[in-house]
């Protein structure tokens, strides 16, 4: 991580390295924070950075502190402006992740929401590869559950419920998987460790609804959108049970940062053919070119810097 970039930390756009907070701060000590991750998509032919919905970003963060009592003063619009001048600043030129939190800033002992100050940072790294093998993946069901909205809200970003994020990614790593699907409580499919989740079965293209305890995914609602008009699919949001998942064709997971991950095999069997395919294939292609504004009917979802 570059210490000499920028970021936005306690109102000004400082260094990196500086940007530091006390060791007692509410947020660190309890994961009482929300937070974003959203990309910059570097267009080689324009020779310009493009961000990626940043307005739908910026929103859903702002609904995941509000979910936690938290109210910061910048809207989305604003939002999207100091990052423009925060990407500004270093001149990124190449694919970035940005990376805003909201976060209760007091400092001391006692766990609760209220009467607590709100503040905002955000900064910019390079961007690495989620999921290194994403176009196929072998992925497990994990034995942990997905946090529920009873619990911590799984529809927003809250900071504290990425413990449950962290067992799920760790033990399915350790046991040799690419990622992990996470049931809820009532057993169903719900999402990846930090991806939403899709299935082609009996030519549907079907995906848990939110209150299946998922994030509300921005790259999901982007891939539903066009899989509807780049490619006439009728999508489904639906209950999905573990056991679809081996009779499915077709499994891939979405994500800012892992984009379109195509699945291959669930617990070492394989989905379809074992191969990626078809819907997989022609989404990842529209998906890059749409994220790179490369597809001008998509233009209004491309932020240029
Ligand atoms: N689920 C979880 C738990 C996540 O952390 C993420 C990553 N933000 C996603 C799904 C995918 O959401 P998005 O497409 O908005 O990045």
């Amino acid at each position: 991580m570059d210490l000499t970039k920028h970021a936005f930390f306690e109102g000004k756009i400082i260094p990196l390295g500086e940007a530091n907070i006390n060791i007692a701060t509410h947020g660190f000590l309890y994961g009482t924070a929300v937070f974003g991750g959203v990309r910059g998509y570097w267009n080689e032919e324009k020779k310009r950075l493009f961000v990626f919905r940043p307005y739908d970003h910026f929103y859903r963060l702002i609904n995941s502190g509000r979910m936690l009592a938290m109210n910061i003063p910048q809207d989305e619009n604003a939002l999207t402006q100091l990052l423009l001048d925060l990407l500004r600043i270093d001149g990124w030129q190449q694919d970035v992740y940005i990376r805003p939190t909201i976060y209760k800033a007091d400092l001391g002992i006692g766990v609760r929401l209220h009467n607590l100050k709100d503040e905002l940072n955000m900064f910019v790294i390079a961007y690495e590869p989620y999921v290194k093998n994403d176009a196929n993946a072998h992925v497990t069901v994990s034995s942990w559950r997905r946090i529920d909205d009873n619990v911590i809200p799984a529809r927003g970003k809250v900071a504290g419920a990425y413990a449950n994020s962290a067992l799920i990614k760790t033990d399915a790593n350790r046991a040799g998987f690419d990622e992990a699907i996470v049931l809820d409580n009532n057993g169903h499919v719900s999402e990846g460790s930090a991806m939403n989740i899709f299935m082609m079965r009996n030519g549907q293209l079907v995906t848990p609804p939110i209150t299946d305890n998922i994030l509300e995914g921005i790259t999901r609602r982007s891939i539903m959108e066009i899989a509807r008009r780049e490619l006439n699919l009728e999508v489904v949001e639906r209950t999905i049970d573990r056991t679809e998942l081996f009779l499915a064709d077709e499994v891939f997971m979405t994500g800012t940062a892992a984009q379109v991950v195509a699945v291959t095999r669930v617990d070492y069997r394989n989905v379809g053919g074992g191969e990626m395919g078809e819907v997989t294939s022609k989404l990842r292609t529209l998906f890059d070119d749409i994220v790179r504004a490369k597809n001008p009917a998509y233009s209004d979802w491309n932020v240029g810097v």
